[in-house]
């Protein structure tokens, strides 16, 4: 009997916490006539050695000190997004062998704006105090300004992320292509921002931000509709469930090794580690159709000329065994001053 409580209480510490809302928003959304079906072009496949500057504003919205998090906060998980969105985290290497081949990097970096909508320079954080003790995702009161939140920038420019207390144990949740401008971005809970070392949450590496974001540019979760596998992605395997904790690896559902590692997922974030080839094309499609808006402009400018002004050049791209590369797969950028980009190209 008392082990019975014991795991009752241990399933009940680890499940109360929603990792993420997005497809019940979707759902509300679609209730409310606020979202329609977006058409994605396809034009990655041309786009393989690009890079994708994205601006991002985050709205810090709070009404006590320890709401309005840091701009080191912040920081770390800009770095956080920009690692895991180019292959170039430091777990990358857990990924299992048997999923390598098809573990990729979509070449979107991310910047904090540098000019707001009104042309000013802009450190790319807004603060704001506000009287709500916490938002519900389904009021949409923090996309609002009237209503104790804050306004989205332009969202076909801007990737808006807002953070505030939200209501429950909701981590975060995300529009997808096709919702109403004016609520279209990310929404996260303050305590999921960035790396938060002292923190014993298992989701205090950042990657709820990196989960959302998916969501944004048009993923799906992996185990969506469960073994019917309807996530579009035939290189992420069918999942009968989503995966919380951190499982051993391997695991099996739906007569295949389980994927628990793909950035959409619900694993610990310290469980994480990867993005598939079909999932960097689908989000540089959306990226490139349905948010091209985000490319037309010069708010990642300085990001640009530090790239620009960047004196190495570019030696060779080798494989993994040294030889010329041409083909897809793994690869290694050699420059002039020493240093190397390790780098996955679609295929
Ligand atoms: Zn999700």
């Amino acid at each position: 009997m008392r082990l019975c409580f014991f795991f009752i209480l241990i399933h009940t510490i680890i499940f109360s916490q929603e990792r993420c809302a997005s497809e019940s928003y979707r759902n509300i959304l679609k209730s409310k006539n606020s979202y329609n079906e977006p058409f994605i072009d396809t034009k990655s496949k041309s786009k393989v050695f690009d890079q994708f500057n994205v601006p991002i504003v985050f709205h810090v919205i709070y009404n006590n000190n320890s709401e309005n998090i840091s701009d080191e906060n912040i920081l770390s998980q800009l770095e956080v997004l920009n690692n895991d969105y180019n292959a170039e985290n430091n777990d990358f290497l857990n990924i299992p062998g048997v999923f390598t081949d098809v573990a990729s990097s979509s070449g979107i970096r991310f910047c904090l704006a540098e000019i707001d909508p009104f042309g000013n320079l802009t450190s790319g954080i807004t603060r704001n105090f506000t009287d709500q003790q916490f938002f519900n995702m389904s009021e949409d009161k923090m996309k609002k300004s009237s209503e104790g939140g804050v306004d989205p920038w332009d969202t076909e420019k801007y990737l808006n992320i807002w953070i505030c207390n939200l209501s429950g144990n909701l981590l975060g949740f995300s529009t997808y292509p096709g919702s109403d401008s004016s609520l279209d971005g990310v929404v996260i809970d303050y305590n999921y921002i960035g790396i938060n070392l002292e923190s014993s949450s298992p989701y205090n590496l950042g990657r709820t931000a990196t989960h959302e974001i998916g969501h944004y540019f048009g993923l799906e979760h992996t185990f969506y509709a469960g073994c019917s596998d309807w996530d579009d992605c035939d290189d992420t395997p069918a999942i009968s469930t989503s995966t919380f904790g951190c499982p051993d690896f391997p695991q099996e559902s739906c007569g295949t090794i389980d994927m628990t590692m793909n950035f959409m997922d619900y694993t610990n974030d310290a469980c994480m580690h990867m993005f598939t080839i079909c999932q960097t094309e689908k989000m540089i499609d959306v990226l490139l159709s349905q948010r091209s808006d985000l490319l037309e402009n010069n708010y990642c400018y300085y990001n640009k000329i530090l790239e620009n002004n960047s004196s190495k050049v570019l030696l060779n791209r080798i494989d993994l065994l040294g030889r010329n590369f041409n083909s897809y797969g793994f690869y290694i950028e050699i420059f002039d001053d020493g240093t190397v980009n390790k780098k996955v190209r679609l295929n």
